[in-house]
């Protein structure tokens, strides 16, 4: 059988061990080691060592899907919201909703009045405006509170996938709850 020269990589003891063998146990300080062949080069490993490199790279991992999912959703919500607020950046308050409807509901009684005083077909124009603001407030109430609760769910969703990211940036805090 070959053998091979080899140094533990734990306390550096020198070790023989056969050319094809891919684990060994230092006799010195007892490490279990793996043993690389890369090229010419062969060195050993710390085994615990490479436990540790396997769950780095595992939350990383983690954390690039969470990056992932995070950016998806924002997208997602960036569409959703464009579809609610039309061409708004912002939804309408809902006071400047109430205050312009009042306005036109106003505007409209005004000239309901002026018509039913005058006999002119102002009594039209005037109740086809107060129409007008009833349908302005309710479409702009309704569409506040679909814009509201769709921004509720979103930010659950995105609060959830931050939570599964923080908890597979620490493990070991999880654990300890
Ligand atoms: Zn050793």
């Amino acid at each position: 059988m070959k053998t091979v020269p080899l140094n533990c990589n734990h306390c550096g003891a020198p070790l023989r061990v056969s050319e094809t063998a891919r684990f060994a146990t230092c006799a010195h300080c007892h490490a279990q080691l793996a043993i690389h062949h890369e090229g010419a080069a062969v060195f050993t490993e710390v085994l615990g060592e490479i436990a540790e490199r396997t769950q780095s790279i595992e939350a990383e991992v983690r954390a690039l899907r969470v990056e992932r999912d995070l950016e998806r959703l924002d997208k997602e919500w960036e569409k959703e919201r464009r579809e609610i607020l039309g061409g708004a950046r912002t939804p309408p308050k809902r006071h400047d909703t109430l205050l312009l409807g009042g306005l036109v509901f106003c505007f409209g009684t005004a000239a309901l009045i002026y018509g039913l005083a005058r006999g002119r077909e102002s009594v039209a124009f005037g109740l086809l405006t107060i129409g007008t603001s009833v349908l302005m407030v309710l479409f702009g109430l309704g569409n506040k509170s679909l814009y509201e609760e769709a921004e509720a769910r979103y930010s659950a969703r995105r609060r959830g996938i931050q939570e599964r990211g923080q908890g597979a940036a620490a493990p070991g805090k999880v654990q300890a709850r």
